[in-house]
């Protein structure tokens, strides 16, 4: 499942790669990680991890910000975009209650693929798990921290600043 670094990269990535500057991309990004601080309440995954709830929060944010600071608009729309991106992400990797209250299931979107190297076999899994969705916390283990974590965020890290590198390079050429 994904763990505060990877909810923080993947937005901070796309922001930037959309010509956000860095140092707002990560202030924005930084707002993924907020549904999981859901632990010290302990109800992980449940309301907190909610389109529905996060939207609730958010939209009338939005509809107040068009009217009295519509300057600010557009990096509450961003944060709203990272905000949802977090059950996003965690619906692909373990239960998560994306559609509560509407819907008390939580929902595991799995699927894997595997190939036996001898045989070359490929067996294929789909499947849209759900599972009722409780308030008591789940007895899972929450990683901080993975190898493929960091693996990623420095794989994207790279790419930004070659990007980054290439941009300046190719402004130095026309100055
Ligand atoms: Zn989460």
């Amino acid at each position: 499942m994904p763990e505060p670094l990877v909810h923080f990269i993947i937005p901070f990535f796309v922001l930037v790669s959309v010509g956000v500057k860095p140092k707002r991309a990560a202030a924005l990004a930084a707002l993924a990680i907020l549904p999981d601080f859901d632990v010290l309440i302990h109800t992980h995954r449940t309301f907190s991890h909610s389109f529905i709830v996060l939207l609730a929060l958010c939209v009338p944010v939005l509809l107040s910000l068009r009217k009295l600071r519509p300057e600010w608009l557009e990096d509450a729309e961003l944060a709203t975009l990272c905000l949802l991106s977090h059950p996003f992400l965690d619906m692909f990797c373990y239960y998560t209650a994306v559609l509560w209250p509407l819907f008390d299931k939580s929902v595991w979107i799995y699927a894997e693929a595997f190939v036996n190297l001898s045989s070359l076999h490929v067996s294929f899994q789909f499947d849209v798990k759900l599972l009722s969705t409780g308030l008591e916390p789940p007895n899972i283990d929450v990683p901080m921290i993975t190898s493929t974590g960091v693996g990623v965020a420095l794989l994207l890290l790279a790419v930004m600043a070659l990007c980054n590198l290439r941009a300046r390079r190719a402004g130095g050429r026309r100055a």
